[in-house]
């Protein structure tokens, strides 16, 4: 397995938005693969709060298993790559509520 440098002079870099997290950021590990779709104990990657809840919030657990199983692949939703780009010009540790009204909240 290829193994990709994420970190840079000590500071993560989320795989969704290719920017750092600084440590006082808000942050969080998502499960590649969710947990109900048999993925316990499986890869997970560090992202930013704010990007961690756009994914959940864009994509069910479903698509996530089937389709969006790695960060490249989430790049490539068409909501997430307009997320990303509207996110670099933000600061890294810029944060936001992210909307859920149009799918079921989950935690
Ligand atoms: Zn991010
Ligand atoms: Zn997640």
């Amino acid at each position: 397995m290829r193994s990709k440098e994420i970190e840079r002079e000590g500071t993560p870099v989320c795989p969704l938005c290719k920017r750092p997290i600084p440590s006082h950021a808000k942050q969080s590990q998502h499960h590649l693969i969710p947990k109900l779709k048999g993925g316990r104990g499986g890869p997970t990657v560090l992202l930013h709060q704010v990007c961690h809840n756009e994914i959940h919030a864009t994509l069910t657990e479903a698509e996530l298993a089937r389709d969006f199983d790695t960060p490249e692949k989430l790049r490539t939703h068409p909501h997430l790559a307009k997320f990303v780009q509207w996110l670099e010009k933000k600061p890294a540790d810029f944060h936001v509520r992210t909307q859920k009204s149009l799918r079921r909240r989950r935690k």
